[in-house]
Order: structure tokens, then C-alpha cells, then sequence
């Protein structure tokens, strides 16, 4: 074995020494798994990841591989959810985990995230690609990491959609798209969670990430309950003076739907200075982090794929 293996190898087992800490810690999401799928869809090979592009064809590839060796069948005849932007041909991915539940199976939970970025940006030392790591490698990363977990822990009652969306970056075109798509096929959709910008911790904060549309349902108070009490998420008032709730793939399923359809992000505005900035790259991101919050995440989505009602709503405006 070369040295970089055994490097690898004490990695690996230090995650899983770390991986069997108190509850939540428990569910085997390793900082290696997320480094590979984060350097590979941040990487210049992938040119930004720009709707319509060789690059995001590439992503595309990874993702349905990603979820076909999960064990995750496509919603589709195939993972693609194809649509149109003007000429430009466009697919979200969308995978399938079936509910075991007779009577609950046909309600369905969406988790999703964009893949999609800007391609190119303004040109510093010599690089124009804008890689997008924290947008949205991070989130895509989340979707890609917690559906192989759930696949692999299996018996959900209810069904869950895996989708990452394109053509975010050019209005949510994506998820307009899969929200009208899904609403025409009469789906009952019980709540949608979008995951955007997760690759850099919060600072100061007694929550680890915030959800856009904090007040508009109870997500966050039963999602924290759900997760034995933990602060999982929280509220950011940025998030609401900027109306960040209208501002990612969330809100089309909100529209359509009338149902509690939020995103989740640790982006604040003060924690990482490449927005949009040919500088957003996997080297920038702090992937414990990222394995840290995912794994969390991973109680509070199974608890409401498997509570008996739907106890998460709306609240009345
Ligand atoms: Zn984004």
C-alpha cells in the first residue's frame, strides 16, 4: 500500500472511531465520502457547472451513478426530469426511495439541492471558472450523502424523493419545472427541504444551520424535537429582511403546493467572502462541518418520513 493509502486508511479509521460518538454522530458519514464527492463536483474539469453545458453533463453523470449504486431507482423511466431553458436543454436528477408503509407510501418527502452553478466569473490570477463549491457542491454533496444513508437504513413509511435541481442560477427554472410536473401528476407532497451553501460552519450561533421561512411553519421546532432535542436549526434574521425563503428551489414547491417546502443553509453573509467568486472552491470549505451537520440531519428527515400524521405545517398567516 503507497503512503497515501495509509494515510487514507488512518483517516478513515479515525472517522470511524469518531463516527461512534453520542447519538446523532452515529450515522457513517465520513469527511473522505464528502471530500470525494466535493472535489470532484467542484473540480475544473466540470467548468463551472453551468446549465446546458459539457461540465454539468459530467455532474449529471456522477450524480446518477452516485444514487444508482446507493441502491436508488429513478421517480422517471430514467433520473432525468428533462426540461428546457429558451434552446438549451436542461434535467434535474431525481431518485426514488420507495415507503414500506401501505398507507403512508403514496406521501412523499423531497430533499433536494441545486447542482447547477455559473460556469465562468470575473477572472482572478488566471482563473475564470467559477467552481461553485459552496454553491451548491455543498448542498448537492448533502443530498447525495443522506440518500445513501437513508437507502441503507431503509424501512421509511413514506416515500422520499432525491432531487438535484439545474437551472437554479438562471431563476429556479429547475424546480419550476418538477414542482409544475409533480403537481400535474396529483403527487401528495408532504414537505420539501432544500439544502443550499452548506460547506462553512455559522459562527456564534446556538444552532447549527438556519432555515429560510423560519416563521412560516413549524419545521424547524419539530425538525429540532425530532432530532432528540438537539439544535439542529434555527432562526437568522438576515435570512428574512433578504427573503432568501423566495430565493432557492424551496419556494416553487411552497407555491404550488402550499406546504412547508424550506431551505437549510449555514451562509450568513460573514462566514465565507466567495459568493459567486471564482475563489469558491472545495480547499475554502471545511468538510467536518459539512459531515457534521449531514449526519445530523439524518434523524430529523426520518422522523417525519415515519410519524404516524403530518405533524409539520403551515402555520396560519
Ligand atoms: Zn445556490
Amino acid at each position: 500500500m503507497p503512503l497515501s493509502g495509509v494515510f487514507l486508511l488512518l483517516l478513515f479509521l479515525n472517522h470511524s472511531l469518531l463516527a461512534q460518538a453520542p447519538k446523532n454522530e452515529s450515522y457513517q458519514v465520513s469527511e473522505v465520502d464528502v471530500l470525494a464527492d466535493l472535489n470532484y463536483l467542484s473540480s475544473n474539469e466540470l467548468s463551472g457547472r453551468e446549465t446546458g453545458s459539457a461540465g454539468i453533463e459530467l455532474a449529471a453523470l456522477y450524480i446518477e451513478n452516485h444514487f444508482s449504486e446507493s441502491g436508488l431507482s429513478p421517480y422517471f423511466d430514467t433520473y432525468r426530469d428533462n426540461f428546457y431553458i429558451g434552446k438549451k436543454q436542461a434535467y434535474n436528477i431525481v431518485a426514488l426511495l420507495p415507503g414500506t408503509d401501505e398507507s403512508l407510501k403514496d406521501e412523499y418527502i423531497l430533499i433536494g439541492a441545486h447542482y447547477d452553478h455559473i460556469g465562468e466569473g470575473k477572472e482572478v490570477n488566471g482563473d475564470a471558472i467559477a467552481n461553485g463549491a459552496n454553491d451548491n457542491a455543498s448542498g448537492s454533496v448533502g443530498v447525495l450523502q443522506i440518500a445513501r444513508q437513508l437507502s441503507k437504513i431503509g424501512g421509511n413509511k413514506r416515500s422520499i424523493l432525491f432531487v438535484l435541481f439545474s437551472g437554479e442560477e438562471m431563476g429556479l427554472k429547475g424546480s419550476e419545472h418538477l414542482s409544475e410536473k409533480l403537481k400535474g401528476h396529483g403527487i401528495d407532497l408532504y414537505t420539501m427541504i432544500n439544502l443550499e451553501m452548506i460547506g462553512v460552519p455559522m459562527k456564534a450561533k446556538d444552532y447549527m444551520a438556519y432555515i429560510t421561512g423560519f416563521e412560516k411553519s413549524n419545521m424547524a421546532e419539530k425538525f429540532n424535537e425530532y432530532s432528540e432535542g438537539e439544535n439542529i436549526l434555527g432562526f437568522l434574521p438576515q435570512a428574512e429582511q433578504m427573503s432568501l425563503f423566495r430565493r432557492s428551489d424551496n419556494y416553487p414547491f411552497y407555491k404550488n403546493f402550499n406546504i412547508p417546502a424550506q431551505t437549510i443553509c449555514t451562509f450568513d453573509f460573514s462566514n465565507y467572502p466567495y459568493y459567486h467568486h471564482v475563489d469558491d472552491e472545495a480547499e475554502n470549505l471545511d468538510a467536518a462541518h459539512m459531515a457534521s451537520l449531514i449526519r445530523h440531519l439524518i434523524p430529523g428527515i426520518l422522523k417525519m418520513a415515519n410519524s404516524e400524521e403530518k405533524e409539520i405545517k403551515l402555520k396560519e398567516s
